[in-house]
């Protein structure tokens, strides 16, 4: 297949990178020219310009920051709308809202498919092909485009979950409660460990308790053993998916009081640390109010 890949970030340069090395003809762009120099060593052409990226293309994906950057790429000047061969399939990986697909697809009308396609798990499932994917749009578009996302993605976790947005949706819930996670498990843990539970016994017991998560049992391990707040996923990039999951709930007309709160801490850590701060930095947030490091003295197994 000929595919377009615009947006070669932390998530963009390895999952790209995944579509050529399955053999596809790849074409791609970013802002940052020097982000394509691996791709461009391996067999990928470089476009000048979005709209360049879309010409004679049978896909193109957009792996983006969030809305207004997927805007800007696909409707800006310059952009892929203008450029796209007629047929072609727009998959927006990005995590964004269905506002801005559906301004192009109201502008591209019927002749583009347009599927929203974003992921979980962060750059090792990008580097490693494993992602999961969450796809809206049509049937049909979806199940021409699946060959395209099984190199990037787990096959058994490729979900069509809906029409057009439902995949944006879907992904906004989980990071909400991925999120909300990371900053209760905070509180929950630096509380005990205060009151003089050691935080390895206190992890565990959890951990065989309804209380348990995904979160409590994998991803805090890299606070606990190394204090590693990871990096690899940004506040900036976290405060914008909280916003959107809040926003979504303005739309719905449901009330959010807790997503809200989760979204104030989160900014507040993004205020303390930086744009480029990384995701689990909210329990940092709490370790140095306390003064109450969550450590491990051994690795877990
Ligand atoms: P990133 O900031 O590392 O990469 C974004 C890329 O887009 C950069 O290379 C940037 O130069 C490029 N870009 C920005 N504006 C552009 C424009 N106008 N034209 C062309 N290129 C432009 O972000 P990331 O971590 O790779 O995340 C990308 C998306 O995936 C985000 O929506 C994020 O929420 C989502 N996501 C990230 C992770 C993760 O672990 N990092 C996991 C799941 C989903």
């Amino acid at each position: 297949m000929k595919v377009g890949f615009i947006g070669l970030g932390h998530m963009g340069a390895p999952m790209s990178s995944n579509v050529l090395a399955a053999g596809h003809e790849l074409v791609v762009h970013d802002v940052r020219p020097d982000a394509a120099a691996g791709l461009l060593e391996a067999g990928a052409s470089w476009a000048e310009s979005p709209r360049e990226a879309g010409a004679d293309r049978d896909a193109v994906i957009t792996m983006l920051p969030g809305p207004s950057q997927v805007d800007e790429v696909l409707l800006g000047p310059g952009g892929l709308l203008a450029g796209l061969a007629a047929g072609a399939t727009w998959i927006d990986m990005s995590t964004s809202v269905p506002a801005v697909a559906d301004k192009v697809r109201a502008a591209a009308g019927p002749g583009h498919p347009v599927l929203d396609a974003p992921v979980a798990g962060g750059i090792t499932g990008a580097r490693d092909g494993t992602l999961q994917i969450f796809v809206g749009g049509a049937s049909e578009d979806y199940l021409r485009m699946r060959p395209l996302l099984e190199v990037m993605g787990d096959g058994e976790r490729i979900m069509h979950v809906g029409s057009n947005g439902a995949g944006y949706t879907v992904k906004l819930m989980l990071n909400l409660l991925w999120f909300a996670s990371v900053t209760l498990t905070a509180e929950a843990l630096t509380i005990g460990v205060r009151a003089g539970v050691d935080v390895a016994t206190l992890r565990r017991s959890l951990l065989t308790s309804a209380a348990a998560s995904h979160f409590l049992e994998h991803d805090v391990l890299s606070v606990l053993e190394r204090g590693d707040f990871d990096d690899s996923f940004a506040l900036a990039l976290a405060c914008k998916d909280l916003g959107l999951a809040v926003d979504l709930a303005r739309h719905t007309g449901v009330p959010a009081e807790m997503s809200a709160l989760v979204e104030q801490i989160y900014r507040r850590a993004r205020a303390q640390y930086g744009d480029q701060g990384g995701q689990l930095l909210p329990m940092k947030l709490l370790e140095d109010l306390t003064a109450t490091p969550l450590r491990l003295s051994e690795p877990q197994e």
